[in-house]
């Protein structure tokens, strides 16, 4: 991957507009055209062209071209969130009376699309743990048209061997959709093994500056044009031009912020593992983790976010750790340069035991997001709060 050419030359098309080297904003929401003839070549074809904004924008596409060369694909679409990244894909892959096969512990709001929203137009889902393929291969049946990975997973990090889940639904015609968020597309590239969609919170690593929601879907044109004649121009969740030229502001730093975060997270990870008062950390790039030799063979580097579980008898133990933090903000979200720590006991009634679980989730555990601070700053502020517990 020419990185340095995909993020700072790919699709720029400079000399269209006048030398500028950061790229246009054009927010517009319509296109005008000088003839007839003119209007009626563009209408057939809004997936390529500038017509009106919902399908299509000329701010919008350098970004489409980024992220797809990014994540090896041949095209992308961006959408208004991750989330609509996500239902988008599913949507267009569904009938009903469709099966769906997903991870056992997706994000929150996928969890929602599959075992609230689709039930009630007759698509229904088996949650797996998704670690075992046998246990994938076992879910499938004659009405499984889709395969719903995240690797690592949202906040207690388990991955997926993706080569060998492509390898068991592929030939099944079971289409996989894999959520590379944690990753972001600089540290797996899951269509080289074999999935056939790749979404991404785009409000996470791409943006990197807690200031845009947005989402992103890579994969092979044809069914990329699927999803943009169905879901994508029927629910119209998508960016603004002004939101895809902040992603694409953020994008030119993505490799220097994902190298810094992870060397970081790396960083606290260990302390963290070694402190008394913690009592388990999940981190993919840990040696200790169950996972780490499939998270080094599958994946280029590790990320910024990982998670830890206070050793404590109640959640009162998490909050004195939280309440005391200086330089993490205590917030949801994740991927931007600022460091966040997220405690599930906050979505939890006050005095919840430590060992109970809220889903499938410790109500000890605390999601942290590695920022770009000083590893040593970092390191002392958590000490500091560890103390308190
Ligand atoms: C945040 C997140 C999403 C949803 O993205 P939004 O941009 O918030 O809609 C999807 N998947 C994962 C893993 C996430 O962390």
């Amino acid at each position: 991957m020419d990185l340095d050419w995909i993020l700072n030359h790919l699709g720029e098309e400079r000399e269209r507009y006048f030398g500028a080297v950061a790229p246009p904003l054009l927010q517009s929401s319509n296109f005008a055209f000088p003839t007839v003839a003119d209007m009626r070549a563009q209408a057939g074809d809004e997936f390529g062209h500038h017509f009106y904004t919902r399908g299509n924008n000329p701010t919008v596409e350098i970004l489409r071209r980024k992220l797809a060369a990014l994540e090896g694909a041949e095209d992308c679409l961006v959408f208004g969130s991750g989330a609509a990244a996500i239902a988008a894909a599913v949507i267009a892959s569904v009938s009903a009376g469709d099966h769906v096969v997903c991870v056992q512990k997706p994000y929150s709001w996928t969890r929602r699309l599959l075992a609230d929203l689709l039930p009630r137009f007759a698509v229904t889902t088996t949650f797996v743990d998704a670690a075992d393929a046998g246990s994938v291969e076992a879910a499938l049946t004659p009405g499984t048209r889709l395969l719903v990975l995240e690797s690592p997973n949202t906040l207690t990090f388990e991955l997926q061997d993706l080569a060998a889940l492509a390898a068991v639904a592929r030939p099944r015609g079971v289409r996989t959709l894999c959520d590379n968020s944690y990753a972001s597309p600089l540290n797996q590239s899951p269509l080289a093994f074999g999935i056939d969609l790749v979404a991404h919170s785009a409000t996470k690593y791409i943006g990197g500056h807690g200031d845009v929601v947005a989402g992103a879907l890579c994969g092979p044109q044809a069914l990329l044009r699927e999803v943009f004649r169905g879901p994508y121009m029927t629910l119209g969740a998508i960016p603004s031009p002004h939101d895809a030229w902040l992603l694409l502001r953020g994008l030119r730093t993505l490799p220097l912020r994902m190298r810094r975060c992870a060397a970081t997270a790396l960083q606290v990870a260990a302390f963290l593992e070694a402190h008394p008062k913690v009592e388990r950390v999940w981190y993919p790039h840990l040696p200790s983790h169950p996972q780490h030799a499939l998270a080094l063979r599958q994946m280029r580097g590790g990320s910024g976010l990982l998670s830890l579980a206070i050793r404590c008898e109640d959640v009162s133990g998490v909050e004195r750790f939280c309440d005391a933090l200086r330089r993490f903000l205590m917030s949801v979200s994740w991927g931007g340069y600022e460091s966040l720590a997220c405690p599930i006991a906050a979505f939890l009634p006050a005095g919840t035991s430590a060992a109970a679980k809220a889903g499938q989730v410790p109500a000890n555990l605390v999601r942290l997001s590695i920022g770009l601070e000083e590893p040593d700053v970092l390191i002392a502020d958590l000490a500091q709060a560890l103390d308190r517990v």
